[in-house]
């Protein structure tokens, strides 16, 4: 079998999604690759991530062709070798439908830099401009609106975070969350919002210097 380590990850960080209800029962995708081969392991279309097996997880090439699995990629496979094929430096990338997060990409406002953990997402987090959900234009507007950063999210669709590790792209993932939940409850407080733009773009160049 191969990439046991890689499925392996592929099913616990679903199965976190999962978990705090950031997808629906088999929404959203999540692959890991190694940068080795370049060879990716990516969740099974259509599976409920409870009943996700090792075996289960597809492996493709960076062209999303099946190298190894009895079943279909997940639809959204060409978002992410597109990610592969562009970043090098990118292993790990996680899509979900994290209501909050979305709900910003639903009024087309990005999420302003406004807390400490943003420094996983590279500050202010964009939102793509819609495309249709499985297109390889889905994953090229994202890629080209993230730049950098390590977060995007999809206009009426939801997050996708990327990083070096798929572990790492599931705590951006959660970041991005947590901000635009905390984005809302500032907002019905009222006042303004005391941004953290600079600290983050600091905070984020240290991180990148290492
Ligand atoms: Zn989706």
């Amino acid at each position: 079998m191969l990439l046991k380590e890689l499925r392996e990850q592929v099913i616990e960080a679903g199965m976190a999604l999962y978990n705090f209800r950031l997808v629906g029962l088999s929404d959203g995708n999540v692959s890991a690759r190694d940068p080795e081969t370049n060879l990716v392991a990516v969740k099974p279309s259509g599976f409920t991530y409870p009943k996700i097996g090792l075996e289960d997880v597809i492996i493709v090439d960076l062209e999303g062709n099946v190298v190894e699995g009895d079943h279909r990629p997940s639809s959204e496979t060409p978002m992410h070798t597109c990610i592969y094929r562009t970043r090098p430096e990118i292993n790990g990338a996680v899509h979900c439908h994290a209501p909050y997060a979305t709900a910003w990409s639903v009024v087309n406002k990005p999420i302003p830099a406004i807390i400490v953990n943003q420094v996983m997402t590279g500050g202010e987090i964009p939102i793509a401009p819609y495309k249709r959900p499985g297109t390889l234009e889905l994953g090229e507007c994202a890629l080209d609106v993230m730049g950098g950063g390590f977060a995007v999210i999809l206009q009426n669709h939801g997050p996708l975070c990327v990083g070096p590790s798929l572990e790492f792209a599931l705590h951006v993932t959660f970041a991005v969350e947590d901000t635009a939940k905390t984005a809302l409850y500032a907002l019905q407080i009222g006042g303004d919002m005391r941004l953290m733009t600079q600290d983050i773009a600091d905070m984020w160049a240290a991180r990148r210097k290492g």
